[in-house]
């Protein structure tokens, strides 16, 4: 009687030492994990500061602040400005109204055609325009705003505001390599995290910048941060697009004339690229059709749409009455073919109408017929004019450059610095 319970016991009690150890071993081992990812954050984060400190230090020859108008798609009444690194100093008519340090909110208000600002629930004055300028080596902040899906956006650099046209006009004065990397953050496209992709990104958002300076300069600055120029959403604070804009530091695409090009991209050709000319009438030098066989087997090489041939038939007979004189029309609105991309369907109807009427994925597509449907089969994703993003991406997994890839989409450019293109 009395072996069973010290037989139970020490069973139980070598269990339980057997349970201790790997215990011990598994809380070793998840510390182990833990601090690991603990140090690659911290490594993330020093990188990321040292590559802002870099951009900083590596600006300062060229210094080119743009003047970004942020918040451009909302009517903003207030918010609240906080300096989440560095330091700033609040100016209005010249003078230094305040100093403004990390995590002690303003909360800034427009009131009529003037801008009240006020800390802590005191107001601290009332102003036509003010200035928040940075004052340290690395500076950040951030807005708080209550408008949905725009809460919270962290910037570089500084703030001017201004009430224009009834509003609060919020404007970031970011200095130009800060903005392309943020830039490149806010746009990312495609699905690699690779440098090389990223150096495309920021010289093709360079390029634009740099050719569209005056775009706003009627309403007072630069661009927008909207689709209408370049979606700009927040700083960077991704190490591989820092790394990428450092390497390519002002870097831009000319073409042999060495004028600044319109870098077009989209998602993916299908297997050739559009001539300009094709898609937008006008005619470029380096925005010509190539064969891209490297857009092939990706997400958006191919597509297909069924439409009811009735529906297909009496778009043309409606939209293009003419066609209705032609013998066997309908068999050759829906026997269409392109080996090779071409501009029009019954030699005058532009593909790119009939992409955009039935919001297609592309304009290279073929039809046919089953049963009451017409099948639009299409290759590819995207205007097709310039560089395929899904391309570029299957290059850069095979071993191209970023400079091989935009010499590949782009015929006939250079990548220069723009300092040496652009007289001060
Ligand atoms: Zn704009």
């Amino acid at each position: 009687m009395c072996t069973l319970p010290t037989y139970q016991h020490s069973n139980v009690s070598i269990k339980n030492t057997f349970f201790k150890k790997k215990d011990a071993f598994l809380l070793f081992l998840c510390l182990y994990k833990l601090i690991l990812k603990t140090m690659r954050n911290y490594i993330k984060i020093f990188t990321a500061f040292l590559l802002s400190i870099f951009l900083s230090i590596s600006i300062n020859g060229y210094s080119l602040d743009l003047d970004i108008r942020i918040f451009s798609d909302y009517k903003i009444p207030t918010f609240t400005f906080t300096a989440i690194s560095g330091k700033y100093l609040l100016i209005a008519n010249d003078e230094t109204v305040l100093e403004i340090y990390k995590n002690n909110p303003l909360v800034i208000a427009q009131k009529g055609e003037k801008i009240t600002i006020s800390r802590n629930n005191q107001l601290i004055g009332e102003f036509s325009e003010i200035v928040i300028q940075k004052a340290g080596l690395v500076n950040a902040f951030k807005i708080n705003t209550n408008i949905k899906g725009a809460t919270e956006r962290i910037y570089d650099d500084e703030l001017h505001v201004h009430v224009q046209n009834d509003e609060l006009y919020l404007i970031n004065r970011v200095e130009l390599e800060r903005y392309i990397a943020g830039v490149v953050q806010s746009e990312i496209f495609g699905s690699s995290e690779d440098v090389d992709f990223f150096k495309i990104q920021a010289i093709i958002a360079r390029t634009y910048a740099i050719t569209n300076l005056m775009k706003h300069m009627p309403e007072g600055y630069n661009l927008c941060d909207g689709v209408h120029c370049q979606t700009y959403k927040r700083r960077c604070n991704h190490s591989n697009i820092m790394m990428a804009v450092s390497h390519t530091f002002c870097d831009v695409v000319v073409d042999k004339e060495d004028k600044l090009i319109s870098a077009a991209f989209f998602s993916n050709s299908g297997g050739q690229t559009e001539n300009s000319e094709d898609v937008w009438v006008i005619p470029t030098s380096y925005l010509k059709s190539k064969v891209d066989t490297f857009s092939l087997d990706m997400r958006n090489s191919v597509w297909e749409k069924k439409i009811l041939k009735n529906e297909w038939i009496g778009y043309f007979t409606k939209n293009y009455p003419w066609v209705k004189s032609i013998p066997d029309y309908e068999k050759k609105l829906i026997t269409f073919e392109q080996p090779n991309r071409k501009r029009y369907i019954m030699d005058s109807i532009r593909v790119t109408h009939i992409r955009r009427d039935f919001n297609l994925k592309s304009t290279f597509f073929s039809i046919s017929q089953e049963g009451e449907y017409v099948v639009l089969k299409g290759k590819g994703y995207g205007h097709g004019v310039g560089l395929s993003q899904e391309g570029a991406i299957k290059m850069i997994r095979l071993g191209y450059n970023f400079e091989d890839v935009i010499k590949f989409y782009y015929t006939d450019v250079k990548i220069v610095k723009y300092t040496d293109i652009i007289k001060y």
